[in-house]
């Protein structure tokens, strides 16, 4: 069986614009593969310049958030149908959005609504913290997460989706989860998707976030659930975040 695998780096709010313009440019001279569709997620000043580096290279370009309105008084917010303009996809419901910025489920719902309305890919993030882990609540939270995610998404939106299982220990920590407990989460994710959307629900695209490196790479992408990663520290340096779409397509076969 062969899958489309999915690298995505997240940038969050790093790098001076000659940086993200200068990785940027990096990541277009990575090799492009039929089975692996590659996209970088820059912080919102630099979406620009970056789009500029990206011309003409198959690289997606995607943002870390926006709000729910397209338009009108909300001095300081992103409108999705701005995005639109520039951008593929966009993050909701980032970890660090919904534990530092205080987003709440409800909110990340109508983020995605608003995502896919202005014709984007959303790539909902999900996933537990230490303490819901130890207390046996990760699946419950995962499963909470994607029922108020996908709360106004029909089953013909279901290919703009992309379902990120970040646990958020794992997240810039240096500690990956184990590839039995990502793959065990990513197949309880699409078995959750299964069950509301039947066979276009199986067929949304489960990624792993939280510590991916080129060292542990293989691993996680090699079993069957992880269609790749969503990618913090690995992504700001070419080489590594190049050495990561290598073995998405080596795994791709898997
Ligand atoms: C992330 O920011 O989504 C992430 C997974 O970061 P890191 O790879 O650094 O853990």
């Amino acid at each position: 069986m062969s899958r489309k695998m999915i690298v995505a780096g997240n940038w969050k709010m790093n790098l001076s614009r000659a940086e993200a313009t200068s990785l940027a440019q990096g990541v277009a001279r990575c090799p492009v593969h039929d089975a692996v569709d590659v996209a970088v997620f820059p912080t919102a000043p630099w979406l620009v310049p970056v789009a500029d580096a990206l011309s003409g290279s198959p690289v997606d370009l995607g943002a870390q958030d926006c709000y729910v309105e397209d338009a009108g008084a909300f001095t300081g917010e992103i409108s999705p149908m701005a995005l639109s303009e520039i951008c593929g996809a966009v993050l909701a419901g980032h970890s660090e959005r919904r534990h530092i910025i205080g987003e709440s489920n409800e909110l990340v719902g109508l983020k995605v609504k608003s995502i896919l309305k202005n014709g984007m890919v959303a790539y909902l993030c999900v996933g537990e913290t230490l303490d819901e882990r130890e207390a046996g609540r990760a699946e419950t939270v995962v499963y909470e997460h994607l029922e108020t995610g996908l709360a106004h998404v029909g089953a013909l939106e279901l290919d703009r989706i992309v379902v990120a299982y970040e646990p958020v220990w794992a997240i810039g920590t240096g500690v990956a989860a184990s590839a039995d407990d990502a793959q065990a989460m990513c197949r309880s994710a699409r078995d959750w998707l299964g069950e509301r959307y039947g066979d276009a629900g199986l067929a949304v695209r489960v990624i792993y976030g939280g510590s991916v490196s080129p060292s542990n790479v293989d691993e996680l992408f090699a079993r069957e659930d992880i269609d790749g990663g969503l990618v913090g520290g690995a992504s700001l340096d070419a080489t590594s975040f190049g050495a990561l779409i290598e073995a998405a397509n080596r795994l791709s076969a898997v």
